[in-house]
């Protein structure tokens, strides 16, 4: 497809042109194991065994590169499984810098999954480019970041650790790879690879699949030599993104530009009313002029996913009494759908960390994060009114 294409036309034609042979505009649900072949070695049409590549895959896996403006794509069975080929990437006594801002999956991977390999993790002091720079060691490998951050939205100057990042070497001579997460964002919002990161992941369960229907994963590369390593690792240990789900996920794809529109506009309104009731601590949203950093959504992202966490007055009671009194958001895990969810981080997205840390980065038990889906925002604030009095 052609790169100079904008985003709207590539989320609906970019590796989604109609068959060939039948003409069918959508891309088919390839259900084969397996594909024919003309002899030894002989592939009839590149494919060979499903787990390795089939069309529906290759299909969605072409569209997210070219969103992404990367070279390659890979998608696998859910976040966590694209997340665990990147780790996959490390070896014994190689080290993860990174900051305390991250999503608790995948903090939980680092620390309970990848240590007992001789693999340390290292948090930055800070969410801020010098103090990635300082946590760098001569056994880093990997620094991983993300921004807007879950639950709390801190925002981070992604091409200023790019540049931080560059000249250093690790003991084996090599530069750190720098992954960013770039599930919140979205493609349509954000795109790292062009601000110097190497490596870009999404769960695809949210926003690109945004229709709650399905779990997804993807990572997004344009170096060769690192899209191979992922490549074999993705085959080899097999976690791969099943033929329907790849289909759901192309179909949300088509639209991810008209919904983002909505859900940032529905969190601007949202944000708006939930800084003016007197029920109300605190607002994180990263569209208020005085929030953190705001100056980093003109400079890297193109808009803001509809996520807005707040802070009720009160504690766990008032929470409670709160998520009781709503009737059209609903709870639960995840973000990025049509429908507007909430959750609690402390219980829920965030429970795999140690109080402690969660108390270090601001995660209360009054903190809830909103996932504005893409209703009528007059509906979606009635029903926060009602339940905050
Ligand atoms: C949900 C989420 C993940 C994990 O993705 P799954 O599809 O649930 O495995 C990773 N990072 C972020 C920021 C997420 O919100």
């Amino acid at each position: 497809m052609e790169t100079t294409m904008k985003f709207a036309t590539l989320a609906v034609h970019a590796g989604q042109r109609p068959d060939p042979q039948t003409g069918a505009v959508n891309i088919a649900v390839s259900l084969t194991s397996t594909f024919q072949m003309d002899g030894i070695g002989q592939l009839r049409n590149g494919f060979e065994y499903a787990r390795s590549d089939n069309p529906s895959r290759r299909a969605l896996e072409t569209t997210i590169a070219a969103l992404e403006h990367g070279k390659q794509a890979l998608c696998f069975a859910s976040g966590q499984a694209a997340s665990t080929a990147v780790l996959d990437l490390l070896e014994p006594n190689d080290e993860i810098v990174t900051t305390a801002n991250i999503y608790g999956g995948t903090y939980r991977l680092f620390h309970k999954v990848y240590q007992k390999y001789g693999i340390t993790v290292r948090v930055a002091d800070e969410t801020t480019p010098e103090s990635i720079q300082t946590a760098l060691s001569e056994r880093t490998a990997i620094v991983w970041t993300e921004s807007p951050s879950n639950p709390l939205l801190t925002l981070i100057d992604i091409a200023e650790i790019a540049e931080r990042v560059k000249n250093f070497r690790n003991k084996k001579n090599e530069k750190p790879l720098l992954i960013v997460d770039n599930t919140f964002p979205s493609p349509a919002f954000q795109n790292p690879l062009t601000l110097g990161a190497d490596i870009v992941s999404h769960s695809c369960t949210k926003y690109i699949g945004g229709h709650s229907d399905v779990i997804g994963g993807a990572i997004v590369v344009n170096d060769e030599t690192l899209w191979q390593r992922l490549k074999f690792y993705q085959n080899a240990a097999g976690a791969v993104q099943a033929p329907m789900d790849c289909y759901l996920l192309q179909r949300g794809l088509r639209t991810l530009p008209l919904r983002m529109k909505k859900h940032e506009e529905n969190a601007y309104r949202i944000a708006e009313f939930l800084r003016s009731h007197s029920n109300v601590e605190e607002v994180f949203f990263p569209g208020f002029e005085d929030f953190p950093n705001h100056h980093l959504v003109a400079k890297q992202m193109k808009g803001l996913p509809g996520i807005v966490s707040f802070k009720i007055r009160g504690g766990l009671n008032s929470v409670n009494r709160f998520f009781a009194g709503l009737k059209l958001f609903i709870l639960a895990e995840s973000l990025g759908g049509v429908e507007s969810l909430l959750c609690h981080p402390t219980s829920m997205t965030h429970a795999a960390l140690p109080e402690s840390e969660r108390q270090k980065i601001g995660i209360t038990d009054n903190l809830i994060r909103l996932s504005m889906g893409i209703e009528d925002a007059d509906d979606l604030i009635d029903d926060l009114r009602n339940a905050l009095s």
